[in-house]
């Protein structure tokens, strides 16, 4: 298996030079094409120079004036084309291969090198062509232009093409090199951070859970995961505090009322106490106490099933807080604390019974909280999509520390863990489970000595 530097840079590398090798190839076949062009066009009006040239040696006097016409030919001859001029009544007046015979197959035999050295399959050979010669409107003879054909190279052709191929193909060369270059660096810059968060999460793995990387770069899915790597990393290090902490909790709930009947029987057994009925009520109370929270904790189990079935029906919010304002009257009365709803009354689709004992833990432990004169609120929001409920209380308020946890099952953030002020830590756990078994959300704002507020949010259109 390749690592994802070999793959990206083997990957990058092969992309490039099949790019590259393409647009040299397109390039030079199209150069070529337009070269070749070139030379045709430049050789038809070289033709056409030649012939107004000669048309200009000729006097209609004197006629073909001879040192014109050869210092022309001779010229022609060195540009690679050999002339042959005839009077009108076909007699030979100037012949580049009478007049140099050995030069002109000379330069022949050079054209063809040159065309032979550039493609080596050419197939190429002496062309040609007859052009009336034309003055004062007036055909005064033939000229015959012959060359290597069907065209040719010149020294300075060559040269000019043979350069511009070298420089194409150092190019090409550059362009691979740089490709090697950028696509091993470009390789190493994403894998790089890659590898660190891959080595992070390994640690995570292995039980060391407070790995974390920083790696940053500046593409945003490299930082996306080691975000959500080092996310990873904190909820996994929370839920091992939560856990260590659940096992501490469940003890300590255990502890005082197991130590209680311990040393009751002991007592008993040994004789120091005798067996009355007050002191087989108190082991008797610890008993339930310790029943009650397994019951409670069945409960919250339950409620946590991915599969509960809840019992919907559609009421009107202040059906049920009503009836929990009567439950707690006696207390609230008890207590001089002040229970008020306030806020619209919408249509509630839920499960009551369930509903109502979110209710009546959430006020019970605002109860708790709040001292005499204090006020507890139940505020009803009609949303578009949602009702949102806050359940308000002017109490003692939740640390900040404690905040994140009071949902957890056997958090109290009472920590001397007065019995007056509580139950087991469960309460809320539950009240969670059965709002999300609803799709709802529930949310908590406190402040130490202000109060605390719990938002429910329940959707409508269930059931
Ligand atoms: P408990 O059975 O102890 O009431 P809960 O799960 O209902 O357990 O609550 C967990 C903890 O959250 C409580 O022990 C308490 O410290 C804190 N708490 C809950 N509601 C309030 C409130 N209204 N005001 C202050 N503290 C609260």
């Amino acid at each position: 298996m390749l690592s994802l530097r070999a793959r990206l840079t083997s990957s990058y590398i092969l992309v490039s030079l099949i790019c590259i090798i393409l647009i040299s190839v397109l390039a030079n076949l199209f150069l070529e094409r337009q070269f070749r062009q070139y030379i045709r066009d430049n050789l038809a009006s070289q033709n056409k120079q030649l012939i107004s040239l000669i048309s200009r040696a000729y006097h209609p006097n004197s006629q073909w004036n001879q040192s014109d016409i050869t210092e022309i030919g001779m010229n022609a001859l060195t540009q690679g084309l050999i002339i042959k001029l005839q009077g009108t009544d076909g007699s030979v007046i100037w012949d580049a291969t009478q007049h140099n015979n050995g030069l002109c197959q000379e330069m022949m035999l050079h054209m063809a090198e040159n065309m032979l050295s550039r493609y080596p399959n050419w197939k190429g050979g002496y062309v040609e062509n007859s052009y009336p010669v034309v003055k004062n409107f007036k055909e005064v003879g033939t000229i015959k232009i012959g060359y290597y054909g069907p065209f040719y190279f010149k020294d300075t052709d060559l040269a000019f093409i043979n350069t511009l191929n070298e420089i194409l193909m150092g190019v090409t060369v550059l362009a691979i090199f740089i490709a090697l270059f950028s696509g091993s660096f470009i390789a190493k810059r994403l894998s790089a951070p890659i590898a660190k968060v891959i080595h992070t999460a390994q640690e995570i793995a292995t039980g060391n859970l407070a790995a974390r990387s920083g790696e940053k770069t500046n593409i945003k899915e490299i930082n996306q995961l080691t975000q959500a790597i080092n996310n990873l990393g904190n909820s996994l290090l929370q839920q091992e505090g939560l856990r260590k902490r659940l096992t501490a909790d469940v003890a300590h709930e255990l502890r005082t009322p197991l130590a209680t009947l311990q040393s009751h029987l002991e007592a008993m057994i040994d004789g120091i106490w005798k067996f009355d009925q007050q002191r087989l009520k108190v082991c008797h109370q610890e008993i339930l106490r310790i029943n009650r929270m397994v019951a409670e904790l069945e409960k919250l189990t339950r409620y946590e099933q991915e599969n509960l079935t809840l019992n919907y029906t559609r009421f009107r919010s202040k059906d049920l807080f009503d009836g929990i304002a009567v439950t707690f009257e006696p207390e609230l009365h008890q207590k001089g604390v002040e229970l008020r709803i306030s806020g619209t009354d919408p249509w509630i689709t839920g499960d009551r019974d369930k509903l109502n004992q979110v209710f009546i833990n959430l006020i019970a432990n605002s109860l708790k909280f709040t001292p005499k004169g204090g006020c507890i609120t139940i505020d009803v929001i009609d949303k578009p999509d949602t009702v949102a409920i806050g359940v308000k209380d002017t109490g003692s308020g939740i640390a900040p520390d404690d905040l994140p946890y009071i949902f957890e099952r056997f958090y109290r953030a009472d920590k001397s863990r007065n019995r007056l002020t509580g139950g087991s830590g469960i309460g809320l756990a539950i009240t969670k489970a059965i709002i999300e078994a609803h799709r709802g959300t529930i949310a908590v704002k406190s402040e130490v000595g202000v109060g605390s507020e719990f938002i429910i949010t329940l959707p409508k259109g269930l059931g």
